[in-house]
């Protein structure tokens, strides 16, 4: 069997691994993007397979209960997922969004620690997450303009 940390958390919280299941874990190991649920349910089913949307729906649901998957924010109104990358319960990335073609970048690390700790002790706040998202002109896009002047 492919090595999938996801299949293997599925199997060691003592669900079966159905092929809806282990077509979700391929489809959200493979994905670079913060999908929506829809997108998820189209991306599961590209390749001809036939699973109903409500079997898509539950698995989605079980992935975010066994916290596999996580709801992200992007500041669009959409609810979007993404799997989960580490065992802690911070995340461990922010997102840079291209104001012009959308794109989502992944920035690695959480560089707020040091704030979080100065907010905390200014406003005596037990600070448990935030949200962050870098908005500009991404790298391709920044070429075009370039190019278009
Ligand atoms: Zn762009
Ligand atoms: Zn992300
Ligand atoms: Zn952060």
């Amino acid at each position: 069997m492919r090595n999938s940390p996801v299949l293997e958390k599925i199997k060691q919280e003592g669900y079966k691994l159905t092929d809806p299941r282990r077509r979700l874990a391929e489809v959200l190991e493979a994905t670079e993007r913060h999908c929506t649920i829809e997108e998820i349910y189209d991306l599961v089913n590209s390749q001809g397979f036939l699973i109903s949307q409500a079997t898509v729906y539950r698995n989605v649901r079980l992935f975010e209960e066994l916290n596999l998957l996580v709801k992200i924010d992007l500041g669009d109104g959409l609810d979007r997922y993404e799997l989960k990358t580490t065992e802690d319960n911070h995340h461990h990335h922010h997102h840079m969004i291209c104001n012009y073609c959308k794109s989502v970048k992944e920035v690695h690390g959480d560089f707020l620690d040091k704030l979080e700790a100065e907010l905390e002790d200014k406003y005596d706040f037990k600070i448990q997450d935030h949200n962050l998202i870098f908005y500009g002109i991404c790298s391709e896009c920044k070429k075009r303009m370039e190019k278009n002047e």
